[in-house]
């Protein structure tokens, strides 16, 4: 079965290189009318990717070969952070003709990117509706409903019957952003109904939109956060989902593939700040960037490190007595680390995805500690077993396996407890960073250590 499957992923590459080199050769010998039928026969995204592949000379070639509609599609699927360098690049008359022609939403999140200038330049060369709707789209404050919304909806009203609404839908289908949901309006643009376009083919041509729309709309106010709207649609399941003012007038609508982009973006913001990057590291920083936004994490680090030294040193004479107790030093604390960041991971998640009340909370370190205490007691039985067969000394052993299971128990629980204190300090759970975890995990479970080997030091020697 998986042969089979191989076989078709291989061959299916196979035409895409193929493909993909075909356009490139297009390109390349300036044909421009091979190379328009070829490149608009790949999936936008496709195209996006090849074009990013190019030389800035090939890049120039393609801004000419392209009407600024298909231009458009390729610049909605480049990550963003890397769109503003092209529209710099080419032809800045060109560059609003794109920008008047794609989504007014995509716009936004572009101009999100680019400098104040830049935007004014370009705002004033777009046609005049489309940047107003953008301008009036920037008055939103980012990460806001308003802000990832789109005007493009289809709306009805609800004494129309399914065949004038039926000859809107066609009409407005080719601007819409969906054509699946049909918002019902009152004269005065509120939202009082909704329907989908399954429900309007099956219905009979005379009958009016009223009675076939659903009036218990799920909705969004246009000031709700995006991590919240993304929570709606994971509960519901709506494709998309109405943006209203706090009078009801429908203002826009979010769709399910800019909620995608949401869910990226915050877990991925989650996760560097799990691993001590602060500021968002983008794959193709350079290097003295990424160093930049490593480095203030590193240095605090650092001398959390040095703190952790000196407190070893306090065990100096320990230490000389039994100098075999250090050789376990690095895997008592690196335990502690590992089981630590993995509490810490699952605490993250769950805070993040708004999943404990109170209760909730109480339950989770209940069970961390519960956890803590299965993993601890094994890890400590085989590592203890490990050191008789391994060193024949029955109370190293003993002492290296009562303090990983002590450590493993306090880990885990840390783990657990400091994102949930930040949670409740407001500070976001996520600067709770991993490092710092295992940093704190570090000096707790060296102190169990060298207590306990100080403690039993006679029966050591
Ligand atoms: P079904 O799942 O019932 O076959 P469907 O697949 O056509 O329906 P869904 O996306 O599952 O469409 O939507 C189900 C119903 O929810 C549709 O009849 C639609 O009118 C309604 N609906 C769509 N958006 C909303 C909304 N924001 N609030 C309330 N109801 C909505
Ligand atoms: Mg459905």
């Amino acid at each position: 079965m998986e042969e089979i499957q191989n076989k078709y992923e291989e061959k299916y590459e196979e035409q895409f290189k193929a493909h993909w080199d075909k356009v490139y050769q297009a390109l390349n010998q300036e044909q421009t009318d091979e190379f328009r039928e070829e490149f608009l026969d790949m999936h936008p995204y496709d195209q996006s990717l090849f074009f990013i592949d190019q030389s800035k000379e090939k890049r120039m070639r393609i801004y000419t070969y392209l009407s600024p509609d298909e231009l458009a599609e390729i610049m909605i699927n480049i990550d963003l952070e890397n769109t503003p360098a092209y529209f710099t690049e080419m032809n800045p008359r060109l560059g609003a003709m794109i920008l008047s022609e794609m989504p007014a939403d995509d716009a936004v999140d572009i101009f999100n990117e680019m400098d104040k200038e830049e935007v004014v330049s370009f705002l004033t060369m777009m046609d005049k509706e489309s940047a107003d709707e953008i301008k009036h789209l920037l008055h939103y404050e980012e990460k806001t409903a308003g802000s990832i919304m789109t005007t493009e909806f289809v709306a009805v009203y609800k004494t129309q019957t399914t065949v004038e609404a039926m000859k809107q839908l066609k009409k407005e289908a080719p601007d819409a952003e969906t054509i699946y949901y049909l918002y019902v309006l009152d004269d005065d643009k509120r939202i009082v109904g909704v329907l989908s376009l399954r429900d309007l083919i099956i219905a009979e041509d005379d009958m009016k939109i009223e009675d076939l729309m659903s009036e218990k709309i799920v909705a969004v106010s246009v000031a709700k956060n995006q991590e919240e709207i993304a929570q709606m649609f994971r509960d519901y399941d709506f494709l998309a989902l109405p943006v209203v003012d706090f009078q009801n007038h429908l203002l826009g609508i979010i769709t399910v593939d800019d909620i995608l982009d949401v869910m990226e973006e915050e877990a991925s913001e989650d996760f560097s700040k799990l691993a001590g990057i602060t500021e968002t590291e983008h794959p193709n920083d350079s290097a003295v960037a990424a160093a930049k936004k490593r480095l203030p994490w590193l240095i605090i680090l650092l001398f959390l490190g040095i703190f952790t030294a000196s407190l070893i040193g306090q065990f100096e004479e320990t230490l000389n007595q039994v100098a075999v107790l250090a050789i376990f030093i690095p895997l008592i604390a690196g335990m502690a680390g590992n089981t630590g960041t993995q509490a810490l991971a699952v605490a993250i998640r769950g805070l993040s995805n708004g999943d404990y009340e109170n209760e909730g909370k109480i339950r989770l370190i209940m069970r961390e500690a519960t956890t803590g205490l299965i993993t601890g007691t094994v890890c400590g039985i085989v590592i203890a077993v490990v050191i008789f067969f391994w060193k024949d000394d029955i109370f190293l052993g003993f002492i290296v396996g009562v303090s990983i299971m002590a450590s493993l128990i306090v880990a885990t629980l840390a783990g657990s407890l400091v994102p949930i204190i930040m949670d409740r300090l407001k500070i976001d759970p996520a600067v709770a960073s991993g490092p710092f975890i295992t940093t704190i995990n570090d000096i707790i479970s060296i102190l169990i250590y060298f207590g306990m080997a100080t403690t039993f030091m006679d029966y050591l020697m």
